[in-house]
């Protein structure tokens, strides 16, 4: 038998049947038409804004990296909840437009972004986060050909990296941002042709389940904005302290408690150097907000053994939920939460079974020797932490099965 993570404590079950925001598995399957598919509650998307919204102090937005979920459904509703968007292609700047986002709360941060991209972007008013010299040059371009005052901020790529992070997104050499000793220099060169300078985006890690590391790593990032800004000689609209907000998805992993994080963030900000005291700040969150509101369902389509071991082959897979197969940066597979949908609660018998998708290749395995209750043929496998980094997330052409299906509760 090997460990699984924690099953997300919103869920519970009736008659043994999982409910998700209410409704019991088996129907919210009758009502999406089949399995695979990815069932999202917004009610715990919501619960976890208030959850920030207690814990940080006022002055902090919140923002939403949609790359973490870009479903349509769940990103117009977020658009309401939330103080910006992050977005990371042109293709998301799309969709967070649509969704009701107002373009001057939309950052668009990552590398290789194209001249039609940054055009884009510029003519839209949304703030882009530089990742390079070359990428101020080539925004500087853009902007005067659309005839726009860019409103561009520097993204940097920190002298120091967050602790324990699950991805590590700053310290040493980095596709990502401009080393911190050029930074200023690049602000200074934007502010002098005319750009709108926004200020700074600071991202220095992610998947963070240990408080005083985030609070190290915050204090450190303040302490960088300062320093930079006092070499440009000006205060920044915006300091992005990014994020890094993890959830525990393994055995061992406990429940980070954002609350210390808030009251250290507070006193930073009564606090602050003087160069920072009329600046914004935000925190961008992807998994932390919508990783546990969601659950993928799989059929079972198989019980078979061999040389002794029993696998349960589902209707789902890699191709859907990549992460939950431990391919998608982690560097151990470990297993996911997963339980039987229509067995929930129920006692755990028999020898462990591994938990394989539908794809011809060994990586695709969702559970590795787990211990559940029997399972048969025709069985809801639910597999937890599918809100983030899902369905957009996986390589859902791979072999050719039809996309998962998605549905938004709330
Ligand atoms: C992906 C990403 C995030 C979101 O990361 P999570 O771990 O999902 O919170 C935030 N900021 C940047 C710059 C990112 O690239």
């Amino acid at each position: 038998m090997k460990p699984m993570g924690p099953i997300p404590t919103w869920f519970g079950a009736e008659e043994n049947m999982l409910l998700i925001g209410g409704c019991g598995a088996a129907s919210l399957v009758d009502e999406a038409g089949d399995t695979p598919l990815f069932v999202y509650d917004m009610g715990i998307v919501e619960a976890q804004v208030r959850r920030f919204r207690q814990a940080m102090p006022d002055a902090v937005h919140l923002h939403y990296a949609m790359k973490a979920n870009p479903y349509a459904p769940l990103l117009a509703r977020m658009a309401g909840q939330v103080d910006g968007f992050d977005i990371a292609s042109g293709g998301e700047l799309e969709m967070a437009l649509s969704a009701g986002m107002a373009p001057d709360r939309i950052s668009f941060a990552g590398p290789g972004k194209r001249r039609d991209e940054l055009e884009a972007a510029i003519f839209a008013g949304v703030t882009i986060n530089l990742e390079s010299e070359g990428e101020g040059r080539r925004a500087l371009a853009a902007a005067e050909k659309v005839g726009k005052t860019p409103r561009l901020a520097v993204r940097v790529n920190p002298d120091f990296d967050l602790k324990g992070s699950g991805m590590k997104m700053g310290g040493g050499a980095k596709p990502f941002g401009v080393d911190a000793d050029r930074a200023a220099a690049l602000a200074r060169a934007m502010i002098d042709a005319g750009a709108d300078w926004r200020g700074w985006h600071i991202f220095a890690g992610s998947q963070n389940l240990d408080p005083a590391a985030i609070i190290e790593t915050q204090a450190a990032t303040i302490a960088l904005a300062a320093r930079l800004s006092d070499a440009v000689g000006a205060s920044p609209p915006l300091v992005n302290l990014g994020g890094g907000f993890g959830l525990p998805y393994f055995p061992g992993d406990a429940a980070l408690d954002i609350r210390p994080v808030g009251v250290a963030l507070d006193n930073e900000l009564d606090s602050l150097p003087d160069i920072l005291r009329g600046s914004d700040f935000a925190i961008e969150l992807g998994r932390w907000l919508v990783g546990e509101a969601g659950v993928y369902l799989t059929r079972v389509v198989d019980v078979k053994t061999s040389q002794g071991e029993t696998f349960v082959v589902v209707d789902g897979g890699l191709h859907h939920q990549l992460a939950a197969s431990g391919n998608f940066g982690t560097v151990v597979r470990r297993n996911y939460p997963m339980a039987v949908a229509n067995r929930f609660g129920a006692a755990v018998a028999g020898d462990p079974v591994t938990v394989v998708g539908c794809l011809c290749t060994p990586i695709d395995r969702l559970g590795d020797k787990v211990s559940l209750p029997p399972v048969e043929e025709g069985d809801l496998i639910a597999i937890f932490l599918a809100g983030a980094y899902g369905a957009s997330a996986s390589p859902t052409a791979f072999l050719g099965h039809p996309s998962p299906r998605e549905l938004l509760l709330g």
